[in-house]
């Protein structure tokens, strides 16, 4: 077959494209008012971001994974407690966990979901469980109702890792108001990207946000003045004005991410879907599929100029940096299964319905091997 052009998994240059003029502008102001660390487009960043997810605060911070940290800590975790989340998830999820001496408690999805578990989040509490972490995996909001339910019938505290989540709804609520505090990342291939590094705690609880605040900044609320041991974890301003200009054009990007989503659902054949998130909107942060033949499937489509990606390859109990921490070893079929399957189709705002059209007759002209 005659190979076209590429089609990009995600395509960060026609982004850019849309909105050059007005990116370029936003930074050289920030260059020129010579503010690089937090300051005013930060804090209208936060302003405009809690605005967008429903909650009263925002908190910018330098990546995702720092306001995992710092909401894990605002939240008082520490030493001790134990953390039940998924090992079906990006690292960060869990590291944040373990920055806090806190031990993670890793328990298997729904596969239909592929997020959380409610009923096996539930088996795992101890008396030394203080928190969940409900991840919004491929930006699939999990079933908050559900998990809130256990939360508040033990009192545990609900974060939310909205990371892959920006827009994307439960129930008519946004993610990132679904639980106490919640925790999202401006990476750049997220469906919100910086031109760097970035992140945000979001929460509707005021001492949580304030904390927040001054953990991100070495613990001070004035200069040189440190009432608490925090870090180095600001948001700089260039992304902060950066955000501001992409986050004008979000709403739309995510509406083209599902009409994508729509097309993909109506063309691909011989591989398996997730069903459609039943609760809300899905902002289509990943549009996965799964196949018994995935490497070959992803090899098949790589000959053709069709980039894809997996999320996530190894789960994270089975990664060697959780090995090391030598505790008990962990079964989670379902997890592991997806881990072996999922393949992550192209999906950005910038693809094309003759894009998708392509992606989905590539699909339908693989031969699974049947030599196994
Ligand atoms: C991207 C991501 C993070 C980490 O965010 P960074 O900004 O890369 O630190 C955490 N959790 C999930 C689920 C993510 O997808």
């Amino acid at each position: 077959m005659a190979r076209t052009s590429l089609i990009r998994f995600v395509d960060l240059a026609a982004q850019h494209e849309e909105i050059r003029d007005e990116l370029q502008a936003a930074v050289g102001k920030v260059i020129d008012s010579g503010l690089f660390v937090l300051g005013p487009q930060v804090e209208a960043f936060e302003r405009e971001f809690a605005g967008y997810c429903g909650v009263a605060y925002g908190v910018g911070t330098n990546s995702g994974t720092s306001a995992l940290h710092l909401a894990l800590l605002a939240a008082g975790i520490g030493p001790g407690d134990e953390v039940v989340t998924v090992s079906l998830t990006f690292w960060a999820t869990v590291a944040a966990i373990l920055y806090t001496g806190a031990t993670p408690v890793l328990v298997d999805v729904d596969p239909a979901t592929c997020n959380l578990d409610p009923l096996a989040f539930e088996r795992a509490i101890t008396k030394k469980t203080k928190a969940v972490i409900a991840v919004h995996l491929y930006g699939r909001c999990a079933d908050m109702d559900a998990i809130a339910d256990v939360a508040r019938k033990h009192r545990l505290v609900i974060v939310e890792d909205a990371a892959q989540a920006i827009g994307s709804t439960y129930n008519g609520r946004s993610a990132g108001s679904l639980g106490d505090i919640a925790c999202f990342s401006f990476y750049p291939a997220k469906n919100l990207g910086a031109i760097g590094e970035g992140g945000m705690v979001a929460t509707n609880n005021r001492a949580y946000a304030d904390r927040v605040r001054i953990l991100r900044d070495h613990g001070s609320r004035h200069k040189y003045s440190h009432d608490i041991l925090g870090y180095n974890y600001r948001l700089e301003a260039i992304q902060g004005a950066a955000l501001r200009v992409k986050l004008k054009r979000l709403a739309a990007w995510n509406e083209a991410r599902r009409e994508l989503a729509a097309e993909y659902r109506r063309l691909v054949k011989g591989v398996a879907l997730l069903a459609k998130e039943k609760h809300g909107d899905e902002n289509h942060h990943i549009f996965p599929v799964l196949s018994a033949q995935r490497d070959a499937l992803r090899q098949h489509l790589s000959d053709r100029g069709i980039e894809t990606g997996v999320h996530y390859p190894v789960p994270v109990h089975l990664q060697p940096a959780f090995s090391l921490l030598e505790l008990e070893r962990l079964s989670l079929p379902h997890t592991e299964r997806i881990c072996n399957q999922v393949l992550s189709l192209p999906m950005h705002p910038h693809l094309t319905m003759a894009d998708i059209a392509q992606v989905a007759e590539s699909i339908r002209a693989f031969r699974p091997s049947t030599d196994l």
